[in-house]
């Protein structure tokens, strides 16, 4: 059988790949500490598993309506009205069946053949596919240092075929969390070369530091009708297996994206659209629990790390942490790090390649603080080994 050329272009996610050679490790007997994981270590909240036996039982698992439950895009546009500061209805949201359709969706809807997609880097490894899967030329743009966006690069990477840029606040796999001033510069930019801003805020409620959580609809009325926000309930509530997201955005577009998936998809899973608006309506004592066990996590890995003397952005978001290698290993680029690292000492971590930065490597600490203790002191030791 011939595969389509563009289905057979798409590799395998590498962080799957990480994933599966740490369990085939663990199946041998190794004692792997795995870090890779882009899930929180919690169950989800109470709230959230009543609701989803209550649609069971209650036989509510018909098909719903393509764009989603009325009753869920009314929740979510409450929410982002609430968090977001600024007024949603129901008919600018389209309920999808992960963050992950949610953006393929958008991206299917928006890019034509030869459009050219800015990726402010480090960008989330699916962003680069799913804009080549829709014709897009994908176009990672470097960041600072510090992580935070370079807007002399951005500036330099536009050309007459750019259509839109992608951003990812607080962002995986850097923590990084752009601020007010560095979204009214995107915004500005975006609306000086007439561009839709695509801005994926999945981990918009995990942030520990700094200023409150911010987006790019709230700095104008232009911005605000650029702008196109992905969010799910995987992150934020611990409901990954639950696969329920969203596209919030102007009706001409939420639209286009329900007609796509009516075709495609079909109607998000209605388990999960019941699930995920009890847990928008309330919200959970879980939540708190959940993030401050994440905040003592970062302090610690951030310290741990910079001890070992790996200059190490201070993630303010999401649940990764991004150090640099350079100086400290000279067996090849971050898969041989990461591959090494496996063999080795047992940790499991995903190269910076994955994300279009060299350099670098990802740890997530949504794992067990005895697990991140071990994981660190094996680091140290692969670390010493290589001097
Ligand atoms: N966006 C980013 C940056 C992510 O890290 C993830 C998951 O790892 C997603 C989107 C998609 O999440 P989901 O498909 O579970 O909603």
């Amino acid at each position: 059988m011939k595969i389509n050329e563009r289905v057979d272009r798409i590799p395998l996610s590498q962080t799957l790949a990480l994933d599966a050679r740490a369990k085939e490790l663990a199946a041998t007997g190794r004692d792997i500490i795995n870090m890779t994981a882009g899930e929180p270590d919690f169950d989800s909240p109470e709230i959230v598993r009543t609701a989803a036996k209550a649609a069971i039982d209650g036989g509510r698992i018909r098909y719903t309506p393509a764009a989603g439950r009325i009753q869920l895009r009314q929740a979510v546009a409450d929410y982002l009205s609430r968090t977001r500061g600024v007024a949603f209805s129901a008919d600018q949201i389209t309920v999808c069946h992960s963050g992950k359709h949610a953006l393929s969706g958008v991206l299917l809807s928006l890019v034509s053949d030869g459009d050219e997609v800015l990726l402010l880097l480090p960008a989330w490894v699916s962003y680069v596919e799913q804009v080549r899967f829709a014709g897009g030329d994908p176009v990672g743009v470097a960041p600072r240092p510090d992580m935070g966006p370079d807007f002399e690069a951005l500036d330099a990477a536009v050309t007459p075929r750019t259509r839109g840029l992608m951003l990812n606040s607080p962002n995986n796999p850097s923590g990084y969390v752009y601020s007010k001033e560095e979204l009214a510069r995107v915004a500005e930019f975006a609306r000086e070369h007439d561009l839709w801003i695509l801005s994926d805020e999945i981990y918009g409620r995990l942030v520990y530091d700094g200023e409150p959580y911010q987006s790019t609809v709230q700095h104008s009325e232009d911005a605000r009708e650029r702008t196109v926000i992905v969010d799910g309930a995987s992150k934020t509530y611990a409901m990954t297996g639950y696969r329920i997201g969203f596209v919030a955005g102007s009706p001409a577009l939420t639209g286009a994206v329900a007609r796509l998936h009516s075709q495609l998809t079909g109607s998000p899973n209605a388990v999960g659209q019941e699930a995920f608006e009890a847990a928008l309506r309330t919200d959970a004592s879980e939540l708190d629990v959940m993030l401050k066990a994440f905040d003592q996590r970062r302090q610690y890995m951030l310290e741990s790390l910079v001890e070992l003397g790996l200059r190490t952005p201070a993630p303010q978001g999401a649940f990764y942490v991004f150090p640099e290698i350079a100086g400290h290993w000279s067996g090849g680029d971050s898969s041989a790090f990461c591959d090494a690292l496996l063999e080795s000492e047992g940790v499991a971590a995903v190269p910076g390649s994955a994300f279009g930065v060299e350099g670098h490597v990802r740890f997530s600490y949504a794992t067990s603080m005895d697990k991140i203790k071990e994981g660190i002191e094996r680091l140290g030791r692969f670390l010493n080994s290589q001097k």
